[in-house]
């Protein structure tokens, strides 16, 4: 396991970044990112495990556009811990989860029962009876004992009850319910790269929002400011195949260049190259049998001689055979001989 995690490194991850950029003088900022290696390691590991093989052509295409939009709020919020954005369908696909620590480790994976066509719409993948949803979870680092994460999760139903058919629109509607931000985003895949791009009204007005000046704050209403109209409508003309394709100075200069953008500087150690890391372990494999119960355990190593465990994110295999197992319901046999013993 420590080897397969050793091997993806950031620096195998060169072709990823997240630029940061403002609107100098409105309170408009944005982000974009292109990611290549770490978008394809997440599909051949799923490619190769034989238990699933690779995912249908609408899944890649939803959950590339997940791993973009999540590396892009994860940028935004920069949050203290691990950013999760699940999709919960009521289609063949039953889970699709992107995680994005916030040193912008990626991992995500999804679960699908079923068929699903090789043109099949988002909404019947994941909405056809109006039950699908989609939550973000912000998981603190240092979670307190007993603390909760917080979790926000809106349904993917407009509101004359048209299911969404777009992820970009999800998650706008997402950000207006419940950050009630303005949010424009656009989002691209395919099997080599995934992208996005995400604007933001900051809710505080001109320079005060640069400037960290909180005081005699006007806030506008959602849909009110002009300027964030304006940006949005030029973010929107932005294709699939441009965001996919050039450059990301191209990119902004094309869209924005009667703007006064501003790239943010961002020094090395800052967080901005994506890369693709699992966090599953040995330990936290036992610590979910341990979970199970001992009757559990044992009713598994009557079935089978081994509990194998294959981690959904990376592919990695755990395998607990009787005795291993036995020593997780048996702490005493774990724990060093107490000194007065070691004679
Ligand atoms: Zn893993």
């Amino acid at each position: 396991m420590c080897k397969i995690q050793n091997v993806f490194k950031r620096g195998l991850s060169k072709l990823a970044k997240v630029h940061p950029f403002i609107f100098e003088g409105l309170p408009v900022r944005g982000f974009l990112v292109q990611m290549q290696d770490t978008w394809t390691e997440i599909l051949s590991r799923r490619r190769l495990n034989p238990e699933t093989g690779e995912y249908p052509k609408p899944v890649r295409a939803l959950l590339g556009e997940m791993t973009a939009a999540a590396v892009l709020l994860q940028s935004n919020i920069k949050f203290d811990g691990a950013l999760i954005l699940q999709i919960w369908g009521d289609g063949p696909l039953k889970v699709a989860v992107v995680e994005v620590q916030p040193d912008l480790r990626v991992r995500a994976t999804a679960k699908v029962v079923g068929e699903v066509s090789e043109d099949a719409l988002l909404s019947e993948m994941i909405n056809r009876n109006h039950m699908g949803r989609c939550s973000i979870t912000y998981d603190p680092q240092n979670r307190r004992r007993g603390q909760q994460p917080y979790q926000g999760v809106v349904p993917l139903d407009r509101d004359n009850g048209e299911s969404y058919e777009r992820l970009s629109d999800i998650l706008e509607q997402y950000m207006r319910r419940s950050e009630q931000l303005d949010t424009t985003i656009v989002l691209g895949t395919d099997d080599d790269s995934c992208a996005g791009i995400l604007i933001q009204r900051m809710p505080i007005k001109g320079q005060d929002n640069l400037g960290g000046n909180q005081q005699d704050i006007e806030q506008d209403a959602l849909d009110q400011n002009e300027d964030y109209k304006r940006i949005s409508i030029l973010t929107k003309s932005l294709t699939t195949q441009e965001l996919l394709t050039l450059k990301s100075d191209v990119i902004l200069h094309r869209l924005f260049w009667e703007e006064r953008l501003a790239h943010l500087a961002t020094d090395e150690s800052s967080a901005v190259t994506p890369y693709f890391g699992c966090t599953c372990s040995r330990q936290r494999v036992a610590a979910m049998i341990q979970g199970l119960g001992l009757e559990e355990a044992e009713s598994i190593l009557e079935e089978k001689s081994n509990i194998d465990v294959s981690c959904d994110f990376c592919g990695a295999n755990y395998i607990f055979d009787a005795v291993d197992t036995a020593l997780l319901f048996n702490n005493q046999t774990l724990q060093p001989p107490a000194p007065d013993v070691l004679q």
